[in-house]
């Protein structure tokens, strides 16, 4: 943040403005910074806003298009129209919401004017031009009402700048976060979020096509009986505002539970629940606790009913970037990593082979007669077989192997620091106990399997060790099948 450079117009998401708009106000920036911060986004149909200035009238911050496309004169005459209609709201003539109350200021042009109030007193106004659409208008008159009607704030926004810098850093590095968990995002934004609003507990409702799904949390120091008021409140306040059902509601919890230092058990809970996203769309909820006293004040839960779209943006970022990098990585039908991610991992064992001359070994593995597997029982039978069969390879497998669907009915196990012996006891071992399994209702499955192993002194090319694993399966199916034949 605080780079000059302007924003292009593609690039434009609400959810940057209001936290370069909220950090230049904890910076302790006037409006004269916040109208900076707007001019640099090129929002169309978005003119500028007005303050009240002692002893009277109003002062006029307009982006720098709008000044140079409405000319001296269409300044100055926007500027007396607006003075006009906010001088006129102010006196109470004016009607007190927040719709926007239309501007004559010349022939034929007319802007909008939301005003901005301060209490019962007119502190403003945002201007758009009438015949445009501004996305996003309603979240940035949100954001302006709070920043501009409340000079004593300014302390306070510094530390909720920080939160926003925050927000910000998360949501950017969900971007780039390569195996990003979907929730991970939100549970650190809201471990942030409740050492600077001093919270205990949260509950995120988000909208998913066919119910909600609840994302809970709760502070390392908060005792775990408290989850079930969390959960409780949040869905009745889903309920209440949103019309969710109970069962319509898929809980996931985001905490870690650790056991709960010596912390006497509240006998009351104090509760902020938040609706957010009201555009017409089905909203999101966030539901707050605490065990000690209601802490949230007014101008609190103002700003954070303007943050929690963020939140909201960061967990479906990350979960679809988590599903796409899924999709990349793992075979369809077997949940096993693809073709593609073996031989990338074969390519990263074979720099440690190389490195540090651990010896390397892989495992080739061919079902027997699959063919009359599908011919006896469907093709979907089939398909449940290569499914069974690549849950036993992952149960067998330690830790630090890798197996993956190398094509049809083909697996790989990757074997990083096993030498020949250990690889030939793995394929002995998985032999046995697949073929020690009821995968086919009347009669054993059998696999074959192939064998090959590079050292620090006897190694060769990637190709080369997939080429002997390959022939040692092809002598393995020569020699009867139902065997492990090494290279
Ligand atoms: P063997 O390996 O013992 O020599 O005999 P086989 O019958 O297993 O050998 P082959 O390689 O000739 O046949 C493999 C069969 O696997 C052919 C193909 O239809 C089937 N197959 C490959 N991929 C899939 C799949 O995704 N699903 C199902 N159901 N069958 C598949
Ligand atoms: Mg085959
Ligand atoms: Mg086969």
């Amino acid at each position: 943040m605080g780079d000059t450079a302007p924003a292009r117009p593609d690039a434009v998401k609400p959810w940057d403005i209001l936290g370069e708009l909220i950090s230049a106000a904890a910076a302790g920036g006037g409006p004269e910074r916040l109208a900076a911060v707007l001019d640099r986004f090129e929002l169309p149909g978005f003119l500028g806003f007005f303050t009240s200035q002692e002893p009277a009238g109003f002062r006029p911050f307009l982006t720098a298009r709008a000044a140079a496309n409405l000319g001296q004169t269409g300044v100055a005459a926007l500027v007396r129209a607006l003075s006009e209609t906010l001088g006129a709201l102010a006196e109470g003539q004016g009607t007190a919401s927040a719709q926007p109350v239309a501007v004559e200021y010349a022939a034929r042009s007319r802007a909008h004017c939301f005003p901005i109030y301060d209490g019962e007193a007119v502190a403003g106004g945002v201007v758009s031009s009438a015949d445009s659409e501004c996305a996003g208008l309603p979240r940035i008159v949100e954001c302006l009402q709070v920043l501009l009607s409340r000079a004593s704030m300014e302390a306070q926004m510094r530390a909720y700048g920080q939160a926003i810098d925050f927000l910000n850093d998360i949501y950017r590095s969900n971007l780039e976060r390569q195996e990003a968990e979907a929730a991970l995002g939100v549970e650190i934004t809201l471990s942030k979020l409740a050492q600077l609003f001093r919270f205990d507990a949260a509950a995120l409702a988000l909208p998913e096509s066919d119910g909600w799904i609840m994302l809970h949390w709760l502070s390392t120091d908060c005792p775990p009986t408290f989850a079930g008021e969390v959960r409780r409140q949040t869905l009745t306040a889903l309920e209440r505002v949103q019309g969710a059902s109970q069962e319509s509601v898929r809980h996931v919890m985001l905490w870690q539970h650790r056991p709960p230092p010596a912390v006497p058990e509240p006998n009351s809970y104090f509760i902020h629940t938040l609706q957010f996203d009201q555009q017409g769309r089905r909203a999101g909820m966030l539901g707050l606790y605490s065990a000690s006293q209601d802490i949230l004040t007014t101008v609190e839960v103002q700003l954070l009913v303007l943050l929690t779209p963020g939140l909201a943006i960061a967990f479906r970022n990350s979960q679809l970037l988590f599903a796409l990098e899924r999709q990349a990585k793992v075979d369809e039908m077997t949940g096993l990593y693809n073709y593609r991610t073996f031989r990338a991992l074969l390519g990263r064992e074979f720099t440690r082979l190389e490195r540090y001359g651990e010896p390397l070994s892989l495992v080739l593995l061919d079902i027997d007669f699959f063919k009359k597997v599908n011919d006896t029982y469907g093709h979907q039978m089939g398909d449940q077989v290569l499914r069974s069969l690549a849950k036993l390879l992952m149960e067998s497998k330690r830790g630090v192997d890798a197996v993956a669907r190398y094509g049809g009915e083909e697996f790989v196990m990757v074997l990083p620091d096993t030498d020949a012996d250990g690889a030939a006891q793995l394929a002995e071992r998985v032999r046995k106990h697949v073929s020690s399994q009821p995968i086919l209702p009347d009669r054993p499955l059998t696999v074959s399997m192939g064998v090959a192993t590079f050292t620090a002194s006897a190694r060769g090319t990637q190709d080369e060790l997939i080429h002997r694993a390959d022939m040692a399966l092809y002598r393995a199916k020569q020699s009867g099948r139902n065997r492990v034949e090494a290279g």
